[in-house]
């Protein structure tokens, strides 16, 4: 089974953060305006939201701040809120789905604000390529940018045919490519751990090692830990892919998936150019996609993979290295000195799920980004808290209209029958 261990996964964001954060357990009752489950980037960006609008916040993390996804994900800021949102017009209506598109080009700015804003030192970098596998993606991203371009993006956007890839990548995998200098990279949990000192410099009590056990749902909320209880006006549930058993009905409509990632030894500045000359984030077009860019101390970090049984590989470097191979094989004499791996929520329909409990109005919740969640975080965080706030529901409520259907077959079906899908499109993939 995935580690649950409450240390940082061994990553090599664990081994190079640059403040030390400690919060303390929950002991005894408190009371507050907002309670908060889940200190990962929803969570700590609703607190900063909220405190920031005058709330009482509290929020109860169960391992570290950041142990989750935001600790050990990829670090690729790019464009782009959930997939193919098309689809979403039958329920949208065209407005509806250009609000959308809309939104997932701020969900980037408002990453960027909160870089600067709390000048958050966490290597954020511009630039970004979508890589093509076939030349069918060539076509798609020729769309995209003009899309993008009717949108008023505002950002270099540039089209890379195969000869031109050298530009971007040392590797001869990609018949071409799409350059947008809007979208980039960043150290995640650097990141994570400087939202959660804004959060607290704005007045939100932190705590960590404080597992929310149990909800006594009614107009006052009791949140329960191991010792100590929340009492809250208003609750939001941010724990995403790792929200077990808290609230079955929610975590039965995010299926949890593997992604790994392995960091290699130091490149050393010219060989890292070699691989990747404008240190731009990069990523392929497949399901079970790659992803990878270079890291401020020059290593490369390779991601990739989805697992849906459940299980972490028994040796994630020795089964994400091959796969790094066949992309840059000129690294076959490279070390990997770390390699970890994290839960993505993934969605039926792999829009972000945004809403309140029907049952449970004073309950709201954000998950399900499906591996595309560090500016859909931020996003859905300002989202709630304007909702709350009373001050703006109209994009809250855009995306808590769309229906999510839950997985069949409950926590031991969902997986398998998620593999067979994936196998299903993977075969696509090939025909
Ligand atoms: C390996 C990997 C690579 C990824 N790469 C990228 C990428 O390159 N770009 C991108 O945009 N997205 C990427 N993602 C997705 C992105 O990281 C997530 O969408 C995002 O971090 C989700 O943030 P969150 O705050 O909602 O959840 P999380 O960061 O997972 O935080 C949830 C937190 O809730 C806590 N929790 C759970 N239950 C309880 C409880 N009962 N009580 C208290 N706390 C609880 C957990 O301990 C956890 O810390 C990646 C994800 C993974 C795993």
């Amino acid at each position: 089974m995935p580690s649950h261990s409450p240390e940082h996964a061994p990553s090599w964001y664990a081994a190079s953060v640059n403040r030390h954060l400690e919060f303390p357990a929950l002991e005894g009752e408190i009371s507050a305006d907002v309670c908060i489950v889940g200190g990962g980037y929803t969570g700590l960006n609703c607190a900063i939201e909220l405190a920031r609008r005058g709330y009482r916040v509290a929020l109860l993390e169960a391992r570290q701040i950041g142990w989750g996804a935001s600790g050990r994900n990829g670090g690729q800021l790019i464009r782009g809120v959930g997939h193919e949102v098309e689809r979403f017009r039958p329920q949208l209506g065209a407005d509806g789905v250009r609000r959308l598109k809309l939104y997932s080009l701020e969900a980037v700015e408002l990453v960027r604000r909160r870089v600067t804003e709390f000048a958050i030192d966490c290597d954020l970098r511009w630039g970004y390529c979508d890589l093509a596998n076939r030349p069918q993606h060539l076509q798609d991203f020729a769309r995209a940018r003009d899309e993008l371009l009717a949108l008023g993006y505002r950002h270099e956007l540039r089209l890379l045919q195969a000869a031109q890839m050298h530009e971007v990548v040392g590797s001869e995998r990609y018949c071409g490519g799409l350059i947008d200098m809007g979208s980039g990279h960043l150290h995640p949990l650097n990141l994570a751990l400087g939202e959660a000192a804004a959060a607290a410099g704005l007045g939100a009590q932190l705590f960590e090692r404080s597992a929310a056990t149990r909800i006594d749902y009614g107009a006052r909320l009791r949140v329960h830990s191991a010792r100590g209880v929340v009492r809250a006006e208003r609750l939001i549930l941010a724990c995403n892919a790792y929200l077990d058993g808290l609230q079955p009905a929610l975590a039965g409509k995010v299926l949890p998936a593997g992604s790994y990632i392995i960091a290699t030894q130091p490149l050393g500045e010219a060989r890292a150019r070699q691989l990747i000359p404008q240190d731009m984030a990069l990523c392929d077009q497949r399901v079970a996609l790659d992803y990878f860019r270079l890291s401020a101390d020059r290593r490369l970090l390779f991601g990739g993979a989805c697992h849906y049984s459940g299980r972490d590989p028994a040796d994630i470097a020795a089964y994400m290295r091959p796969k790094m191979l066949r992309v840059f094989p000129q690294l076959a004499d490279v070390a990997i000195d770390y390699a970890w791996g994290g839960m993505i929520g993934i969605g039926a329909n792999r829009l972000p799920q945004l809403g309140r409990l029907p049952e449970q109005r004073n309950v709201w919740y954000a998950q399900a980004y499906s591996g595309h969640g560090l500016n859909a975080t931020h996003l859905a965080a300002q989202l709630l808290a304007m909702a709350i706030h009373g001050e703006d529901s109209s994009g809250f409520e855009l995306f808590a209209q769309v229906p999510h259907p839950t997985f069949p077959g409950g926590a031991l079906l969902r997986a398998p029958l998620l593999a067979l899908g994936m196998l299903w499109e993977r075969l696509k993939e090939r025909l």
